[in-house]
């Protein structure tokens, strides 16, 4: 049978689901007595708080300044030491901190606006962001690909498999690039360490570790909400003496392309998240042995990728992919039939509604897991207690069979983690597990240092002073007191699980506001206190609305369990809501921003 492409209602619809809030549907007959579902829901509990027991208080757990000895986990194992280069002290436009997905995205519409003058200052060695990062075996993205590969009409453009692999995503960044003309003002290899308005000059004075003290009119910070590899806080990590990388700084060097340089090594791995799912099936056919230390389960659900049928692709009318965000979007909005039922349960019924819902799906990757594992212990170790989603959802057709090959071994630490490497490799209860090479698959630093950066504004403010009585800003992406300076994929915005969707609104929101700031002869556009307290207030009251995060097992989406201010994460108030409030500034703009005069 042809398999369908999907549309973007038909794929993956427990995705949509989960983001209006309804989560999985129980299939009718299904359900059980409410009993059964309190007894999970205590078992969810329970677990989460062996977990807070053993570790250091939230977030401290990791090292995030990977200093000293600790700094060559973040050497580019891709590129040569960049050449010498003058220092550059130049002026442009559009200055964007980071070259992945945002600054491609903000870019092409900028360029459809005519702005010509456009630098993106990149640490790494080419555009890319993530994908430049992230080179790991099996490295794909568990969002369909023609949702997620932004830009596919105007590079006319249909990826080749249903899930893109990580190297098409790579080469698309770039394809991206030179279409829209990005690499002539890029600076690469280099990291921008502050960024500071000049109330004279109305502009942006951006100074990096390279010398450069270049200006801008605009600065977007583009760089990514997970841009820097933290290290779990292990005693004895620089103790170890054998070989060890990050999954972010791949060492290609090291295990080879092929891995065939692991057919020899015993190698154990540390994490067991997104990034690990991925690498591990190919490390468990490529090493000698292998050692997957793991704190706790991701959740494993099905991964149905096909290469895209080339019938298909060609039948392809011109506008295909803006179509399918557009119905994406109206997705993410309930239903009228939807809200009529809902309004038939009280809030309390909703929640229990939803709830079991979300057990009946952890239940059924519960089964799967059992169906797939051969050994019994090894399957209940991989089982994970708590509700679906509190954790980022992972999908993988051989994750779990990996664990039935003979060389590869679960080490279960039953919520504790690994806290002490020798010079052998990690300890666990006691029993030194000796590996040639130890992987780090345990994540990035969310949000906060990748963004925010000794940025000065217009009142002398560093931003992260600015925050610390709450993150402050409107739609995630202006703050007042920063002229001129726009922020993506940061907090306060609607986050997606395609996350280049909400890149895209971004994108348009930023190049109208530069473009009418532009058209208007202006110098600055700065957000009003008004519209800033206004949007604060509205990620209020959305977060406000439930528990979920304190309910859930610790993980970055909710900062480790760690208590958070609830102005300082994601704005809940749904996609659709946030896009149109995006669309009602850009039509008024006078009523959310201030403009200023250019002064010389
Ligand atoms: P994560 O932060 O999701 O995972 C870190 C892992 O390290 C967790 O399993 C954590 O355990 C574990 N860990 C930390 N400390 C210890 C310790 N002391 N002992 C044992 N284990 C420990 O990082 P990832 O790199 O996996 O993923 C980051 C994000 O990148 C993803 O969530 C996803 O958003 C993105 N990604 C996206 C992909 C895509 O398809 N689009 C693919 C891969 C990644 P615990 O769970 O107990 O905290």
């Amino acid at each position: 049978m042809e398999k369908s492409q999907g549309t973007a209602n038909e794929v993956k619809p427990e995705l949509r689901e989960l983001a209006q809030g309804q989560l999985y549907k129980t299939p009718p007959g299904e359900q059980k007595p409410q009993e059964y579902y309190d007894a999970i829901k205590r078992k969810f509990a329970e677990e989460r708080d062996l977990r807070l027991k053993y570790k250091p208080a939230g977030t401290k757990e990791y090292i995030y300044e990977l200093e000293g000895n600790l700094a060559r986990y973040e050497v580019d194992p891709y590129a040569p030491q960049p050449a010498p280069r003058a220092a550059l002290t130049d002026t442009v436009e559009v200055l964007f901190i980071g070259g992945g997905f945002s600054a491609l995205l903000a870019s092409a519409k900028l360029r459809e606006y005519g702005v010509e003058s456009i630098r993106i200052v990149e640490r790494g060695a080419d555009v890319g962001g993530t994908w430049y990062w992230n080179r790991y075996p099996g490295i794909a993205c568990d969002v369909v690909s023609y949702d997620y590969l932004p830009l596919l009409d105007e590079m006319n453009y249909v990826p080749r498999d249903h899930y893109a692999k990580g190297n098409e995503i790579f080469e698309h960044c770039q394809a991206i690039a030179k279409k829209y003309d990005l690499y002539g003002l890029a600076v690469f290899q280099t990291t921008v360490t502050s960024t500071v308005w000049n109330n004279i000059e109305q502009l942006w004075v951006v100074k990096t570790d390279r010398g450069d003290t270049m200006k801008a009119r605009f600065v977007v910070c583009a760089n990514g909400p997970m841009s820097k590899p933290k290290l779990a806080r292990i005693d004895g990590i620089e103790d170890y003496k054998g070989h060890s990388f990050h999954t972010g700084r791949w060492d290609y060097a090291y295990t080879k392309q092929d891995l065939s340089g692991l057919q020899d090594k015993v190698v154990g791995i540390i994490g067991t998240g997104a990034t690990a799912v991925q690498a591990i099936p190919k490390l468990g056919a490529a090493c000698k042995e292998l050692y997957v230390f793991q704190r706790t389960p991701s959740s494993i659900d099905f991964r149905d990728d096909w290469p895209t049928d080339p019938n298909w692709a060609r039948k392809l009318k011109p506008g295909w992919q803006a179509k399918r965000r557009e119905r994406t979007l109206l997705a993410t909005q309930e239903t009228d039939e939807q809200k009529a039922k809902k309004a038939t349960l009280t809030p309390e019924e909703k929640i229990r509604k939803q709830e079991n819902a979300n057990i009946d799906a952890m239940m059924r990757i519960h089964r799967r897991i059992e169906k797939e594992v051969k050994d019994p212990a090894t399957a209940e170790a991989l089982k994970p207690w708590y509700m679906l989603m509190c954790k980022r959802p992972c999908f993988h057709e051989d994750y779990l069979a990996t664990f039935n090959r003979p060389n590869v071994h679960l080490v279960d630490t039953h919520g504790k983690g690994i806290h002490r490497i020798t010079e052998k490799g990690p300890e666990f209860e006691g029993k030194v597990y000796e590996v040639d090479v130890l992987i780090y698959a345990t994540g990035f630093d969310v949000q906060k240092t990748g963004i925010y950066n000794q940025i000065v504004g217009a009142n002398g403010l560093e931003i992260n002073d600015k925050y610390k009585g709450g993150i402050r800003t409107m739609f995630g992406i202006h703050s007042h007191g920063y002229p001129n300076m726009f922020i993506m994929a940061g907090y306060q915005a609607s986050f997606q699980f395609n996350l280049t969707d909400m890149l895209y609104a971004q994108g348009e929101h930023i190049a109208a506001c530069i473009d009418y700031t532009r058209k208007h002869g202006y110098a600055a556009l700065e957000v009003t206190p008004d519209a800033e307290d206004w949007w604060v207030q509205e990620v209020i009251n959305f977060r406000g609305k439930t528990d979920r995060n304190k309910e859930c097992t610790p993980g970055y989406y909710n900062f480790e369990g760690e208590d958070n201010r609830r102005q300082d994460g994601t704005y809940n108030g749904g996609f659709y809501r946030y896009v149109e409030h995006t669309k009602e500034a850009q039509a008024a703009m006078e009523k959310y921003f201030k403009f200023e005069n250019r002064k010389n």
